[in-house]
């Protein structure tokens, strides 16, 4: 009796091992970049397919380049020289809004009706060129998003206006995927959506996940590490996506909407970690395109996140909630803890 007993026990171990080891992973190209996904559990395979598909859903609804696409219509509509009010499905809708009440929030640090900016200066399709003063003169009231007129399930943009949701559909779509996760029980996934890391709890073993946070100046090594569970850290950076000009100089895919020129105010990189994928996502771009001192004082306002800014003087600051999970480990000239 006592050795069947004991049986029983090694068998329900056993299996409770097995079960908290199953683990699956999924790799594919999205939204111009590469994705994996790792999610633990029972169903873990399947639900990473449904999560996978959903990212690949809201790419369809969103894409700039898809002809399909309710935005790239939307777009087309406006730059064909029409106002007229064009359908669009949620996920645009939500977007939309979201951006204009972030564009709002921060004084328009965050803009999501620069692309006709960003595709003078080449970013769009990949030929780079520092465009003539004019054009960017002529372009920038056409950057004017108080303009973005939202019906029930319509959207008017002004004729040559054009969105674009570089800045947050990563985050979002990282949303969807944990919440498709979640929804099929999973209880321990990480992801990492070209460089947006977004974690469902913690480990399966229970302890927290250590990220790597890229070392800006090299774009490659990790500068720091963060140990976190439920938590999206969402970077922007510099050094993700340039071009050097024939002038020397290097132009980044991050803008500043007042002047129609890339932001070169001194930040190499600004990270923010907290709950919500989407709100990460936009606070980085915002964050990069504020700068150290403004995010500073944003987030003395908000305190609803957490940020680490990398400048380009080897200088690191950070905000206090960060600072019994941080690890350091390349070479930095200071780090300074925001209060
Ligand atoms: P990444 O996509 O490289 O992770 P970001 O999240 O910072 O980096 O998004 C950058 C993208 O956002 C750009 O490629 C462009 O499409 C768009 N963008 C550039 N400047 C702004 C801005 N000021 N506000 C909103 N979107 C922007
Ligand atoms: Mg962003």
């Amino acid at each position: 009796m006592k050795f069947f007993r004991i049986s029983i026990l090694l068998i329900l171990s056993l299996t409770c091992i097995s079960c908290a080891q199953k683990k699956a992973a999924v790799s594919f190209e999205a939204m111009n970049t590469f994705m994996t996904m790792q999610a633990y559990g029972k169903n873990c395979s399947q639900s990473l397919e449904l999560a996978k598909n959903r990212i690949l859903e809201i790419e369809k609804h969103i894409s700039t380049t898809d002809s399909e696409s309710d935005l790239y219509k939307l777009n087309l509509n406006s730059a064909n020289g029409n106002s007229n009010n064009v359908p669009i499905n949620p996920d645009l809708q939500l977007l939309t809004i979201y951006s204009l009440n972030i564009s709002q929030q921060t004084q328009g640090a965050f803009n999501p009706a620069l692309y006709p900016i960003t595709k003078a200066w080449g970013f769009t399709t990949g030929n780079y060129q520092v465009p003539d003063q004019n054009l960017i003169t002529q372009l920038l009231p056409l950057t004017d998003c108080s303009k973005i007129q939202l019906e029930w399930d319509a959207i008017n943009l002004e004729p040559g206006m054009e969105m674009d949701f570089g800045a947050l559909g990563k985050g979002y779509a990282g949303d969807q995927a944990l919440s498709l996760l979640r929804e099929n029980g999973i209880t321990s996934a990480l992801i990492d959506l070209g460089g947006n890391i977004q974690t469902l709890g913690s480990k399966p073993d229970g302890s927290d996940w250590n990220i790597g946070i890229k070392n800006p100046w090299d774009g490659t090594s990790a500068i720091a590490a963060l140990k976190v569970c439920n938590k999206a850290i969402i970077t922007s950076g510099g050094y993700e996506r340039f071009f050097t000009a024939s002038d020397g100089k290097q132009y980044i895919h991050i803008f500043d909407g007042t002047t129609g020129y890339p932001v070169n105010n001194g930040t190499s990189s600004v990270t923010i970690v907290t709950e919500s994928g989407l709100y990460g996502d936009a606070l980085s771009t915002a964050l990069f395109v504020m700068g150290k001192e403004k995010a500073i004082e944003f987030w003395k306002e908000k305190r609803d996140f957490e940020f680490i800014i990398f400048t380009d003087s080897k200088d690191m600051i950070y905000t206090k909630g960060l600072e019994d999970k941080i690890h350091i480990i390349g070479n930095i000239n200071s780090s300074a803890v925001i209060q």
